[in-house]
Parts: structure tokens; sequence; C-alpha cells
């Protein structure tokens, strides 16, 4: 009889499937993570199943055999069948898709053991004075040999020699204890009547274990944690698992302050801040199914859960969920996708839905689920625009005179202020006011941006940093150098000045790097050590602090310019989220909107609170332009060191596009970030039907055209970047 033979995907990206023979006494099933040789060198990859897909015929006689099988449980089919369908949606390799998968490495070499020590009860020939502290100290305890050493205060070789005295003995325990188990009873609320109907349909949805995605749209403060936590109780009494997708991970930290609030211990947390042993614990809980809630980012998506009855994304409508290199892909809706494959509900919760989301309520697929009004006593708060033609702020300053005295006023109570721009650094250009010479980034079409409290010029695309000069380097003159416009640290740096009194914490990716930093930053706040929170979206979501009442929006046009088709929906999004900062507690709160324009139709929703009629006129000149959701756009970047080398491939590829009735090719033209990283970029854009299948166009498309390999060449499908 023949040898078995296997269809595997090796995580190389380069590579297709390819079939290995399975040797005698190996055995394995789709989904086994398995070591194969690939010439001299050994690849992780996993068995596939063997009717999906193609590969090249290979003789028997040529196949070679698998080397190993990982000490791991095998990749679950509803997760093979999320991967194949995210690399053929994202146009990706499988390899690339996979490789997410499997993203502890060390978690795939199986359990290990390692030796603790504890006492025997048998007291050593020879007592020293230091052996008998340590007995005394170690006492009934158990540990490593350096943490047995620490308890005791003796040196590792003092309890090596117990050891070896027959004092304490070596027992093998299992390095990836499990984790706790939450308790769906350990502090439910009291839910309100409204609470209450939205998180009866959730029970039932995680109990009829059927996909179903649901929008759970409230207002900022209505209860949508406190109602989506009842369905996570329903998950873990029924012993499943569930996955919860924030934006940031900056939002961790909060967050697991509340689980354990509701749920008596923390949930399971994953993001790239994690220690590798941390991983490989996570992963391995995963795996298994002991690890009951996972909450991370965009990255806890493609982790191999067991038992999968429930998956949240929280904020749904944040663009952050759509990943920018790598494989392009868009959590919110692999999530939705995972759930269909997982057969469970997918909740996706925001105040401020995307356009996208609303169109598949409107079409019935995803079933909405209303939060019309904050929870409690707290209200709304109240929503300003400033004008700034009509009442600017003093000459060189950006707060306007309403918004100083509104802080005056809050401040006076007691109460804290929050000042939202979304511009990290002091400066975001700096100029030479003798020769007009600006500072841009050597390797990108940006400019650079001043970080005074690091005395740095920085470029936020590619991270290029340099000390800030005092000198011009085009016209050699002092003191010319000029600053335009302001970032947070100006705005803090103008605070200080109205408010000497006042303490004031910047909050940016800068000052806020890491989910211990935030928690310091929630303490801070709700200790009231901090009077005025400078920041940028990083603060405009998910806390809760109730003296805070006064938001200010120092420049609500700066996300309005630029050609994004989002960009006047996703401006909206995120004042009404910084909005929805304001007066959460039981004080009411007031939001001043500093613009140019307050007749825009953006500045008018924001201020009548008329949400559902910028959503409608915003839905219907996408509608018009065969924007999303109607119509579909992908993005193709050709990029290279070598520009001529970019260019030439972009051309042949505009040549190459295909000729349909319902697909257009617009371009090749230079990106509007014409150089990235020292990469020049072209950009064709791929606008067609929603109905048509451009994945396939693209690819066929693609496959034409050879490039040489200094040219990179990046597919975005429903891109959100238009840069
Ligand atoms: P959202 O996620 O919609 O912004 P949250 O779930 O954060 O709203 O709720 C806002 C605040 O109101 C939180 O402090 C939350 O604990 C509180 N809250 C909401 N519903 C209840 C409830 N039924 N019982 C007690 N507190 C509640
Ligand atoms: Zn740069």
């Amino acid at each position: 009889m023949a040898s078995p033979r296997v269809r595997v995907i090796v995580l190389n990206s380069a590579l297709g499937p390819l079939d290995y023979r399975v040797p005698h006494g190996m055995t394995v099933e789709p989904g086994s993570i398995v070591v194969a040789p690939l010439g001299p060198r050994q690849l992780l990859g996993v068995v596939w199943d063997a009717d999906r897909l193609p590969t090249e015929e290979v003789g028997d006689n040529r196949l070679r055999n698998l080397l190993s099988v990982a000490d791991a449980p095998p990749v679950p089919g509803p997760l093979r069948r999320l991967i194949e369908w995210t690399a053929d949606y994202y146009l990706a390799p499988l390899a690339s898709v996979l490789r997410m998968a499997l993203a502890s490495t060390s978690a795939l070499e199986g359990a290990k053991l390692v030796v603790e020590y504890r006492a025997t009860g048998d007291v050593p020939d020879r007592l020293t004075p230091q052996r008998a502290q340590a007995l005394e100290r170690i006492g009934d305890r158990q540990g490593l040999v350096r943490e047995l050493a620490a308890i005791a205060d003796v040196s590792d070789g003092v309890i090596r020699g117990l050891v070896k005295a027959g004092a304490l003995k070596g027992i093998e325990v299992d390095i990836d204890h499990p984790f706790p188990l939450p308790d769906p009873d350990h502090a439910p609320p009291m839910l309100s009547d409204v609470q209450q109907d939205v998180a009866g349909t959730l029970r039932a949805a995680v109990d009829a274990r059927a996909f179903q995605p649901f929008l759970l749209d409230g207002v900022t403060g209505s209860g949508k944690t406190e109602v989506y936590f009842e369905a996570v109780a329903q998950a873990i009494a029924t012993g499943r698992q569930t996955l919860v997708l924030l934006p940031e991970i900056a939002l961790t930290e909060p967050f697991l302050k509340r689980f354990h609030a509701r749920f008596g211990c923390q949930p399971v947390a994953w993001h790239s801040g994690l220690r590798q042993s941390q991983r490989r614990r996570a992963w391995r809980a995963v795996a298994s199914g002991q690890a009951l809630v996972t909450v991370g980012a965009r990255s806890a998506l493609f982790l191999p859960y067991r038992n999968l009855g429930l998956i949240v994304v929280d904020e749904a409508h944040e663009s952050s969920f759509k990943q920018e290199d790598g494989v392009h892909y868009h959590a919110r809706d692999v999530a939705v996708m995972r759930g269909h494959f997982e057969r469970c509900p997918v909740l996706l919760a925001t105040a401020t839905p995307a356009i996208e989301t609303r169109q598949q309520v409107a079409l019935g697929r995803y079933a909405e689920l209303r939060l019309p009004g904050r929870y409690g006593a707290a209200q709304m708060p109240s929503i300003h625009a400033i004008d700034l033609l009509r009442e600017p702020p003093d000459r060189g300053r950006w707060i306007a005179p309403r918004l100083v005295v509104a802080i005056d006023e809050a401040l006076a109570r007691g109460e804290q202020a929050l000042l939202f721009l979304n511009r990290r650094g002091y400066a975001p250009l700096t100029l030479c006011r003798h020769c007009g010479h600006r500072f841009q980034c050597p390797n990108c079409t940006a400019w650079m941006v001043e970080h005074r409290l690091i005395r740095r010029l920085a470029c936020h695309h590619c991270g290029h940093v340099e000390p800030t000069p005092r000198v011009c380097p085009e016209c050699g003159e002092e003191e010319h150098l000029v600053a335009c416009g302001p970032g947070v640290e100006r705005i803090a740096d103008e605070a200080a000045a109205l408010w000497p009194q006042a303490k004031i914490a910047v909050v940016t990716s800068d000052t806020i790097w890491s989910p211990a930093k935030a928690a310091e930053f929630v303490a801070r706040m709700e200790s009231g050590e901090i009077d005025i929170v400078v920041g940028t979206q990083l603060v405009t979501k998910g806390y809760h602090f109730p003296d805070l009442t006064v938001v200010g929006v120092v420049d609500a046009d700066l996300g309005l310019s630029g050609g994004d088709l989002r960009a006047a929906e996703r401006s909206f999004q995120q004042i009404m989220q910084v909005s929805g900062r304001a007066g959460r507690g039981e004080k009411p709160g007031h939001v001043y909107i500093q613009t140019h324009d307050p007749a825009a139709p953006v500045m008018q929703a924001l201020v009548s609170g008329d949400a559902e009629s910028f959503y409608a006129a915003e839905t219907e000149a996408r509608r018009d332009a065969d924007a999303p959701p109607f119509g579909r756009f992908a993005a193709i970047v050709v990029s290279s060191e070598d520009k001529d080398a970019a260019l030439e491939t972009a051309r042949a590829l505009g040549r190459a596009a295909p000729q349909f009735d319902v697909m257009q090719v617009y371009g090749p033209a230079p990106a509007p970030l014409a150089m990235l990283r020292g990469r020049h970029r072209f950009r064709l854009l791929v606008h067609a039907r929603r109905t048509f299948d451009v994945q396939d166009a693209i690819r066929d498309w693609l496959g034409r055209v050879e490039w040489p390999a200094k040219v990179r060449v990046v597919v975005d499908v429903d891109p959100y970047n238009f840069l």
C-alpha cells in the first residue's frame, strides 16, 4: 500500500501548498501542526484538507517524509476555513494568514514541566544556621530553586544542598498553569428594563449556537459593556469561549479592571506586549478551551479557539481594526466571518456605527439592538459649536474665550476638562521665516513634527527623528525657525499658561504606550490628580470618568481635509466619541467644538444631535458615488526605492488592466504619500460593483504581469487609508 500523502501549507509565503508523505508510525489529521523538510531546511506547516487546495502533482517516489508533529492541538476546522477565506478575500498568501494563527512558536513545543521543590519534613544531619533559616522560612511553600532562595534569603547553593540532603524534594509541575475561571454570577448588575431586553436577546443568541451578527447601537454611557457582559456570562455558564476585540491595547487595562469587578478574575489578555512565556500559556489555554474569555487587539482574532461561543467587537466603528501592513484585513469583517464558520453570534458594539455596518442592518443581515439613553441619571452632554472666525482665540493661542470660560468654571467646581486634538507633538511643521525652508522627512513626503518634550523633530510615518535644529540648514540663519500650528504639547503649554494651578496630563501614544501606562493614567484621573487632559484619539473612547464635565475639540476641521471618502463619517464618529467622555456621572457635561465652518453638515449634526439625518445624507452621497458600501474599492500600491522601476511596473499594470463594464481602473498616479520609508509609491485604484468578484479579476490581472524583485506590489481590498 502506498504511504499516505498529505497536503501541507508551510510557513513560507512564497510557496503554495506542498505534498508530503506521512512516515510509518506518525499519525496526522487535517489541522495537525507539523515540521516539514524543504531543501536543507525545516519549516513549520499545517496539514490541510486534501480536497480544498490545488498543488503541483508530485510523484509518490519524490515525496519527502514529514519530520514531526507538534505537541499541540490541531488547528480547528472553522479556523482553517477562516484562514482560507481571509487569504482569498484579501489576496494574501495562505501562509501569511496561517502565521497569525501560529503566533507563538514556543506554544507548539508541547507541555513543559519544571521542577519545583517543597520540604519533606526530614531534618538534614548537618543543620547550619542558614539551612535552619531556609527551612523555617520556606515552611510548606513550594517553588523553583531561585524562588525558594529568594523567600529564604539564602543562596541557591543552600537550597540545592537541602535537596541533596533530602530535606527538600522535587515535584514536576506544568508551566502552563490554568487561568482562573470567571464566575458568571460574581457581581451581576441590576439592569434597567431596556438593558434587560437587549441582554435577554443576546443570551438567547448565545444559547442558539448559530451564526448571527448583531449591531449593538447605544449612545456613549448607555451600558453597552454592561449588557454584552451578560452575553459573556451566558457563554461562560455554558462552558463556551468568548473573544472580545478592542481597537487599542491602551483600552485593555480599563477593560480588565471592569471584567474583574464583574466576573471576579481577569480574562486572558492577548497583545503584542506579552512575554514569550505569557504568549505560550495564553495560546495553549485558548487552544485547549481552558481560556474562557480572551480579550485582545486584532491579532486575537486568529487564535485557535476550541469552542468559540461568542465574539464581541467593541468600538466596532474604529478604523484601527483595519490592519495596514502584512495581510491588509479588517478585523471587524473577519470577526463576522469567524462567527459564520464557528456558528456563533457576533456582536458589534458602538455608539457611532460605520455606514457599512448600518447598511448590513438595512439589508437585514445584521440584527440591530438599541440602547437609546444613558444609564441612570447621566444625561447626554450639551454640544456647542464655537465659530473660530467670529470668536477667535487670542493671537498665538488656540483655545477660544468661550471654551476658556467653560474650563474656568469646571475647574472652580472641582471638575475635570479634556482638550482633544488629534495631533501628537508640539507643532506639525517647522519653518524658517528667513528663507521659507520647511523641514521635511528625508524618507517620506511628510513634514517633520516637532516634539518639544524630547527636543526632536520626528516623522510620524517612518519614525525618522533628528534633534530640533537651532540653525536653518538652508540659509544658515539662527533664531528664525518657527513652529507652525498646534499639536497636543502646544495646547498643553497654553493650558498651563491659562491655568497655572491646574495639573495637566498629555495623553498620546508617546505617553501611553503600554497597558501599565494606561492603568496609571486612569488611576490618576480617578483620584482627581489630573485637572486637564490634553489628548489625541487615544482618549476618545472607552474611558469613564464621572468628574470629567467639559470637553473641548480644539480643531474639529482637522479630519475633514484630505480626499478620504470616509472623512466626514470619521470626524463625526471621533467627535461623538470624545463628546461621550463628558458628563458620564451625575454632573452634566458640556462639549465645545471649535470650527471654521459651523454650517458644515457634520458640525450641524453634532450640535443638533441629529445623527440620523447626518447618516442618511452620508449614505446617499456614498450611494450616488458608488462608494462603499454600495460599490467597492481596491488599491494596488506599487513601490520601490528605485522610482523608475516602480513607475514602470505601475504603468505595465495599468496597460494590462482588464476591461469590464463593472470595474474601472484609475491610475497609475503618484500615491498621495508619494514617498514612504524611502520607497517611491504609485497607486492604481480599482472601483467595482459590489457584486463583481474583484479579487478574482485582480488575481488574474496581477498573474499576467511580471515585475523585478526590487518592486513591491501590495493589494489593499476595501482600503481605509487613501494615502
Ligand atoms: P457604554 O459601553 O455604552 O459606554 P458602559 O457599559 O460603560 O456604557 O456604562 C456606562 C456607565 O454606567 C458605567 O460606569 C457602567 O458601569 C454604568 N452602568 C451601566 N448600566 C448599569 C447598570 N445596569 N447598573 C449599574 N451601572 C451601570
Ligand atoms: Zn518619514
